[in-house]
């Protein structure tokens, strides 16, 4: 039996080919970083899986090494290959597996498949004619951290005017904190448009136009047929998401215009996961 498993800040999560799911805390122990990688290694082996596919938040490698993980620092040079040796693995950045998912499960009939991910950060993935596009050294599809405004707002990436720096739960916090003031996390946010008040609209409404613009320069950049976006953030707001597809439309060149459908991912949290475990299947990652 094969699985999939996604390495986050938070929790690891499993996506078995049975389709069982397991969710692992980790948070506290990520802080220990034997601790932490015996606990993932443990994870990995459990079940006897006869293969196993990792996806990991950061920049990783092609040969599993993971160069930076902002939201998982314990992983900060880590190599997941060495980490998991004696299992038969494959390390992808973790929105990268979820759009190889995307295709697989929900999408196998685009030839260019676009998923953009957005929660604490924002994250892209590629699929050409069924094959993950990973870049040459397996960093690929960085959309994040496209710059959309010169001299903007601080990204977490230490850069200036990033796309994730206006759209990620704390580009949404910041638009909020600078109309009123006050510090709000990105669901109560969200609740609070959902509610009416005029504030937390406004801020959606920025993080919204902002959308637009990452989205028609990937459009123009990828002219991709299917576009999906998912991620926690996405998820809670697609409430405010409706008619992005026409709107986008209308910004971009025609002929691209004429190529893409917008999709909202439907796996939830266990994206990435499955993505993972979609990736076991191909030969050459
Ligand atoms: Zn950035």
């Amino acid at each position: 039996m094969k699985k999939g498993v996604d390495i986050g800040g938070t929790f690891i999560k499993v996506f078995w080919e049975d389709g069982r799911r397991e969710k692992h805390y980790i948070k506290d122990m990520s802080r220990d970083r034997s601790a932490f990688l015996e606990r993932i290694r443990e994870i990995a082996f459990e079940g006897n899986p006869e293969s196993v596919g990792v996806a990991v938040a950061g920049f990783t490698s092609k040969d599993g090494l993971v160069y930076r993980s902002p939201n998982v620092p314990a992983l900060d040079g880590v190599n997941l290959r060495e980490v998991l040796e004696g299992l038969n693995v494959k390390v992808v950045n973790d929105v990268s597996a979820g759009a190889f998912g995307e295709w697989l499960y929900d999408h196998k009939n685009s030839k260019v498949l676009l998923f953009v991910a957005i929660g604490t950060g924002l994250g892209g993935g590629l699929v050409v004619e069924g094959k993950p596009f990973l870049g040459a050294c397996g960093s690929s599809l960085e959309l994040g951290h496209h710059t959309i405004k010169l001299d903007g707002e601080v990204c977490s990436c230490g850069r200036r005017g990033c796309w994730e720096a206006y759209c990620s739960s704390y580009g949404l916090e910041r638009f909020y904190h600078k109309l009123t003031g006050e510090k709000l996390k990105d669901f109560d946010i969200v609740r609070r448009a959902e509610g009416g008040e005029d504030a937390a609209l406004r801020a959606v409404e920025e993080f919204r136009k902002h959308l637009l613009i990452g989205l028609m320069n990937a459009v123009h950049i990828l002219n991709p047929d299917r576009l999906v976006l998912g991620g926690g953030l996405v998820e809670a707001m697609k409430g405010f998401l409706g008619g992005l597809e026409e709107e986008l439309r209308s910004m971009c060149e025609t002929l691209p215009g004429l190529c893409f459908s917008i999709s909202f991912s439907t796996c939830a949290e266990y994206c990435m996961a499955r993505g993972a475990l979609a990736l076991t299947y191909l030969d050459d990652v």
